[in-house]
Parts: C-alpha cells; sequence; structure tokens
C-alpha cells in the first residue's frame, strides 16, 4: 500500500478474554513515621495485555489523576527468573527519569497482585499506529526516530540496554510523544565495557551477535533502532518471513532489501545500511546517529509534530 492510503479508524484497545479477577478498587499504604497513609484508585478500562502483565487505567480516588497500572498475578512469580526479571525491571524502570521514557510512579503489592503506576500513554504504541498508517513519510519518521534516540542516549549514558525495543515498547501520547516502556529484558551494566551473555529480544529485532552468542552490548539497541527505522519507513520489518528460523538466518546472513516501489531517499537508506551491519563495532553510537544527514535535513520536521502524525492524535 503506498504512503497516502491510509485508514482512519484507530483499533478498539485490546478485549479481556477471560474473566477479569483485578479488583476495580486496589490500595496503597503508604508506611510513614507518623501513621500509615492510603490511596485508592479505581479501575477505569483494560489498555493491553502482554505475555506477563496486564495494564488497566486506573485513577487516584483523591486527585483523579490518571494512571496505566501494569497488574502482575503473584500466582505467575513462582519461578525465581521470573521474579527477577520482576526486580529487574522495577529497579531499571525506577531509576530512569526522561521525557521520552514512560514515567515510573510507584508500585505495591495486595495479596493476589503486584501493582505498577505508571504513566499513561493514550495513543497506545507505535505497533497500532503502524497498523493503522501503513507507512510513514520522512519528516513524520524523523519526528517519532529523534524521540526514540534522544531516549536511548539517556540510557546509555546510565548505562542501562533495553534489549527489547520494539515498535510495540514504544508508547505514543495524545502529543504524538514517544515513549520508551517494558523494561522487562533491561540490563543495568557494572561497568561501561561489560558484555551480557543471556539471550534476550524478540525475532524481527535480534541483533545478530545475540544469535551468534558472542556477548552483547549497547550496540544491540542500535541494531534494533535501525530495524525500527526500516520498518517505519516500509511498513515491515526488513528480515520478517513467515518462520522465526528463516527470520534469524536472515538476519545472520545480513539478507535485506529496500522493494523497488519504496519511495525512501538516499539518505534514509544510507542511514538505515550503516546501522544494519552485522559487526557491533562497525555500528554506529547513538550520537553518532543524531548527527547524520537525516536528521539534520529534517531538523524542522523533529520540533513539530507533523500533520499526518496530528490526524492521527486527533482519533486516539
Ligand atoms: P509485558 O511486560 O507483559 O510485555 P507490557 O509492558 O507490554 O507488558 O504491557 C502490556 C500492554 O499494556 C501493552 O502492549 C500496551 O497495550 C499496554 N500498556 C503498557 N504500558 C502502557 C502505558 N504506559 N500506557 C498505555 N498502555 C500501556
Amino acid at each position: 500500500m503506498l504512503a497516502t492510503q491510509r485508514p482512519n479508524a484507530v483499533p478498539p484497545a485490546t478485549k479481556p478474554k477471560k474473566e477479569d479477577t483485578v479488583p476495580p478498587i486496589i490500595e496503597e499504604v503508604v508506611k510513614r513515621s507518623d501513621g500509615n497513609r492510603s490511596h485508592k484508585y479505581s479501575k477505569i478500562r483494560l489498555l493491553g495485555k502482554g505475555g506477563f502483565a496486564t495494564c488497566y487505567e486506573y485513577h487516584s480516588l483523591e486527585t483523579g489523576e490518571a494512571f496505566a497500572a501494569k497488574v502482575i498475578d503473584k500466582a505467575t512469580l513462582i519461578k525465581d527468573k521470573t521474579k527477577a526479571k520482576l526486580t529487574t525491571e522495577i529497579k531499571i524502570h525506577s531509576s530512569l527519569d526522561h521525557k521520552n521514557i514512560v514515567r515510573f510512579h510507584r508500585y505495591f503489592e495486595d495479596n493476589q497482585f503486584v501493582y505498577i503506576l505508571l504513566e499513561v500513554c493514550k495513543c497506545r504504541s507505535l505497533m497500532e499506529l503502524m497498523r493503522n498508517m501503513t507507512q510513514l513519510r520522512e519528516p513524520e519518521a524523523a519526528f517519532i526516530m529523534y524521540q526514540i534516540l534522544v531516549a536511548v542516549k539517556h540510557m546509555h549514558d546510565c548505562m542501562i540496554i533495553h534489549r527489547d525495543l520494539k515498535l510495540g515498547n514504544l508508547f505514543l501520547t495524545e502529543r504524538m510523544e514517544v515513549k520508551i516502556g517494558d523494561f522487562g529484558l533491561a540490563a543495568q551494566l557494572d561497568y561501561r565495557n561489560q558484555r551480557k551473555q543471556t539471550l534476550c529480544g524478540t525475532p524481527n529485532y535480534i541483533a545478530p551477535e545475540i544469535l551468534r552468542s558472542t556477548g552483547h552490548s549497547y550496540e544491540v539497541d542500535v541494531w534494533s533502532i535501525g530495524v525500527i527505522f526500516y520498518t517505519l519507513l516500509i511498513g515491515t520489518p526488513p528480515f520478517e518471513t513467515s518462520s522465526v528460523k528463516e527470520t534469524y538466518k536472515n538476519i545472520r546472513d545480513n539478507r535485506y532489501e529496500f522493494p523497488k516501489e519504496s519511495r525512501v531517499s538516499e539518505t534514509a537508506k544510507d542511514l538505515i545500511k550503516r546501522i544494519l551491519v552485522s559487526d557491533p563495532t562497525k555500528r554506529p553510537t547513538v550520537p553518532e546517529i543524531l548527527q547524520h544527514k537525516f536528521f539534520t535535513i529534517h531538523f524542522n520536521d523533529i520540533s513539530k509534530c507533523p500533520r499526518g502524525l496530528q490526524d492521527y492524535a486527533s482519533l486516539c
């Protein structure tokens, strides 16, 4: 489909499949030296379901403030690995404070669930945006990519690797601000040159060095940024096939192409090609990507939300 053909219905919020046992009112008890304080929140609607958590919009009964509550059933926290994942997610996400990272407010628990209160991103994620818009024009992609890049730069400056950057983990507010979320696979490095060994990531976005199990670092996020950039401009991920095995083979062989009919500029192609290189040491860093001509050309588009995205936001 060409970039000009855009259906304009925003997909409906995910429907809960099984019975919803998450309480309509939840209570946070804050222990203080002058006695306990209780804060209550009322459930408004389901926002979405992930592999690990279900997310609802809750409003504070005192202030009316809206939160996205990521709810994790304690019954799923039996394995040490799953518990460790939750602890890591809370520790890393709560340490980050940046306008392009989903704001972490607080977390608490009751007998059955753990609740993580986050900033609500009303326009869902880039996955829904791309289902709706199919392909982005270059000024739109520049506006989105710039926000992702400054957030990833901040994470890398804090020695944090996200390791699962993909459309579904890039949330959007009504002002089309991009906010990186889901730190469930993130890693905090102890020293700048440390290499991590654990396999993680999502098939389409996984970096070749993770498949080679040779150790990985910040460059895996840069690779995913390249995959995201290509996907925004072309409409499908570069290495995608119908089987995970074939996708991994394409990633290992660095086999991808720009469809002949695509109208992507040589400047954008040049940046993608520089990012999607197999050898992680040859990939640009995030500050180097920000210096690329693609972002200087689109300097004005970065500072103001392009019209097409504004139209999408008005439907959220
Ligand atoms: P998991 O850790 O299980 O992958 P996610 O963090 O992906 O869970 O959240 C599950 C779903 O909830 C997401 O796909 C999205 O639809 C929704 N969601 C998560 N965080 C937010 C948020 N801050 N604002 C709005 N919706 C959210």
